[in-house]
């Protein structure tokens, strides 16, 4: 089935937010979606109507139809480019048929969520849901880039971190020093209250979260891109962590 035959949700853009030069988080409003956190839905674009792809809210579902995406532009990409790029207050778009089995038990006493590049966008909406339970399991978020202005969500996740007191962001970057170009869109929110240098732990995620040995009393998820996933998954289950632990997204 094309993601064309399953539309079934409009929502209107109120917020285009360009965060870098590849990178940036659409705000919505619209019918309600009934997703669950977690979960992605199909998105068809008015930027090229005739093509549909998947993306994850970064907010639980909401009965007054807001809905978060974050977007990032994959290099001759049909779709994702003209996101970032073109995407403008008022835009229509359709948003359809929820899926994916991402989720934490409601028994979980403790959730490592590992979360790479726009990877973040499932979990955070996962902690978010988790927030309205009255007794959150404690939560580790690992949350990596390359570089550390590919932690797009710096900010985010410090004020997160701050309230929130079963939750613990780690940021990890790879390299501790940004690309020597100039990212304009980054120098124009450069300065904002958020992880730095201090907070870093340097490394892959794949290296750094399976450096603290095995999750044996733990759910873990692990969302990113297919290599990340599968780089990270294999650090854990070497060092410990039973496979039946983790959830990928
Ligand atoms: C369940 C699910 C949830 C997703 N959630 C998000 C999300 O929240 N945010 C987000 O930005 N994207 C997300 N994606 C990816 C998204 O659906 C698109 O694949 C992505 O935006 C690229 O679309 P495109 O049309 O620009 O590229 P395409 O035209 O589909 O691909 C162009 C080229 O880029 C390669 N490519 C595609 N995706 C990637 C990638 N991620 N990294 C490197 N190369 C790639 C393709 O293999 C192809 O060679 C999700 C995908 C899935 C399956």
């Amino acid at each position: 089935m094309s993601e064309r035959e399953v539309e079934l949700w409009s929502a209107t853009v109120v917020q285009h937010h360009r965060l870098r030069e590849d990178l940036a988080v659409i705000r919505l409003e619209g019918e309600f979606v009934p997703f669950a956190a977690g979960q992605s839905v199909g998105v068809v674009v008015p930027q090229n109507p005739n093509v549909g792809r998947r993306y994850s809210p970064a907010l639980p579902p909401s009965l007054d139809g807001k809905l978060e995406f974050h977007v990032r532009a994959v290099p001759a990409g049909w779709l994702s480019g003209a996101i970032v790029a073109d995407t403008a207050v008022g835009d229509r778009w359709q948003i359809g048929a929820p899926s994916g089995r991402l989720s934490v038990d409601p028994d979980a006493r403790e959730v490592i969520m590992i979360a790479g590049g726009t990877g973040l966008a499932p979990l955070r909406a996962l902690v978010l849901d988790l927030a309205r339970r009255p007794q959150p399991p404690r939560v580790f978020l690992f949350v990596g880039g390359r570089h550390p202005r590919d932690l797009y969500a710096s900010d985010m996740l410090w004020l997160l971190d701050q309230d929130l007191d079963w939750l613990t962001v780690i940021p990890v970057v790879e390299e501790i020093e940004d690309p020597d170009w100039t990212d304009e869109w980054y120098e124009r929110v450069r300065g904002a209250e958020g992880f730095g240098e201090d907070h870093w732990l340097q490394g892959t995620l794949a290296e750094v979260a399976s450096s603290y040995g095995a999750y044996t009393d733990h759910q873990v998820l692990v969302v990113g891109s297919p290599p990340m996933v599968r780089a990270t998954v294999r650090a854990l289950v070497d060092t410990g962590t039973p496979a039946g632990a983790i959830q990928v997204g």
